[in-house]
């Protein structure tokens, strides 16, 4: 579907997807097409996008450069088959390389960062398997570890002729998430950093930053500055209102950092027990608020990663404490010292 005149979007299919297909999108260029990003290695999705690029009358040597916003697997996972048969320059953020990299060097010991992660914050062993199985498969499809021709660093502007797309390094749902802006046309290809229904997963996992929520926050005021008509995001439909979607987005997390302090106002708990008493609202089912037990397992993995995320930006804030017992952490109000005197 052509989306404005010289860029197309793809969806590229997604095993078991919750919020639908990868948009990728396809921008003609005077020196071969720019791909920005690739979708999930699996047959499926290869098959799609191939297909897709037929239907244009393409073959995968008329993409000269890809550039992925975010190297997960949805975004990035087709990077490597497509290199070798377009020969196209490959792009991404530097902090996206760190990511990767961390992963290959640490492949042997993954699981057992993440099951140290659980533990520590209180995650019954039960769900220990279930959870380490959902987050290295991701993993397991990302290899093998595809260096960038060219590392990215935000500030650059790649030309392809009609446009030019600034790069708007934008970490929070990952550590070098970009967003692309094309200032003259007013497009803003936001990736994951801004989805139209869903609330992008702002998590702490064994290779992200310390404090992603805070980073996230930032780059919403940073991309809420830039004019814009159109936003391309890498999933479900393509929007209008920016403005109006990144106060949502803010509402959001402010109501979320509201319900977690309610819940330890008068006792310290730890972020399993944390994640397990606030609301949790399923936004591909129209937001239905459930409770985090009937949450699936993996979703229950995502929520305690969000929660966490939550409580490392309140306590690099200065509004709650953690306190570590035998390994396990807790997290308490930090009493004002004012408001203990009177
Ligand atoms: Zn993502
Ligand atoms: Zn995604």
């Amino acid at each position: 579907m052509e989306i404005v005149p010289g860029i197309y979007q793809i969806e590229v299919p997604i095993p078991n997807s919750p919020i639908g297909p990868l948009n990728a999108y396809l921008v003609r260029g005077n020196n071969g097409w720019l791909l920005i990003d690739t979708g999930w290695d699996y047959p499926e999705a290869f098959d799609s996008l191939e297909g897709q690029l037929k239907e244009k009358g393409l073959d995968f040597d008329a993409i000269s450069r890809i550039v992925v916003t975010h190297t997960h697997i949805d975004h990035y996972g087709l990077i490597g088959r497509l290199k070798k048969l377009s020969k196209a320059e490959t792009a991404f953020h530097e902090k996206e390389f760190a990511f990767i990299e961390a992963i290959s060097l640490y492949k042997e010991d993954y699981p057992g960062h993440i099951v140290e992660q659980m533990r520590c914050n209180g995650v019954p062993e039960e769900e220990y398997s279930i959870l380490v199985e959902s987050f290295t498969i991701g993993s397991s499809l990302i290899f093998p570890l595809d260096p960038p021709d060219v590392i990215l660093q935000g500030g650059e502007t790649i030309k392809t002729g009609l446009f030019n797309f600034e790069v708007i390094w934008t970490p929070g749902h990952s550590s070098g998430h970009i967003c692309l802006y094309e200032p003259s046309k007013k497009i803003l290809l936001s990736g994951d950093h801004i989805l139209p229904i869903i609330t992008p997963n702002i998590s702490i996992h064994p290779y992200s930053s310390d404090n992603p929520l805070k980073s996230y926050l930032a780059s919403l005021k940073e991309v809420d500055r830039l004019d814009v008509d159109i936003v391309l995001p890498g999933h479900e439909h393509i929007f209008t209102d920016l403005h109006k979607r990144i106060g949502e987005l803010f509402s959001h997390h402010e109501q979320r950092v509201d319900d977690i302090l309610n819940v330890i106002r008068d006792e310290e708990k730890t972020v399993y027990q944390i994640a397990s008493e606030v609301p949790w609202i399923l936004e591909t089912e129209g937001g239905k608020v459930v409770c985090f037990a009937d949450l699936a397992v993996f979703d229950r993995g995502m929520a305690t990663g969000e929660t966490l995320a939550h409580l490392e930006y309140l306590r690099m804030g200065g509004k709650v404490k953690r306190i570590s017992r035998e390994g396990i952490a807790f997290y308490k109000i930090s009493v004002d010292k004012k408001e203990m005197k009177q």
